[in-house]
């Protein structure tokens, strides 16, 4: 069992600048391995240096 999960994500920083929230199409940022919508506040997990944007999937804010 390797430790994976605890990698930094892979993929070029840059890429996030072309990329959007499907849920409200808000800008994102890369937040400690995961895309942080500025926007909605929503946050994607990224699995395996992957963006996970499925709106289903995000974490929504708490409050
Ligand atoms: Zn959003």
């Amino acid at each position: 069992m390797a430790d994976e999960s605890r990698r930094s994500p892979s993929f070029d920083p840059s890429v996030v600048d072309r990329l959007a929230c499907p849920a409200c199409l808000g800008k994102l940022r890369l937040e400690e391995g995961a895309l942080v919508c500025a926007a909605c506040g929503r946050t994607y997990p990224v699995i395996d240096g992957i963006p996970v944007l499925i709106a289903d999937r995000a974490a929504e804010p708490s409050h």
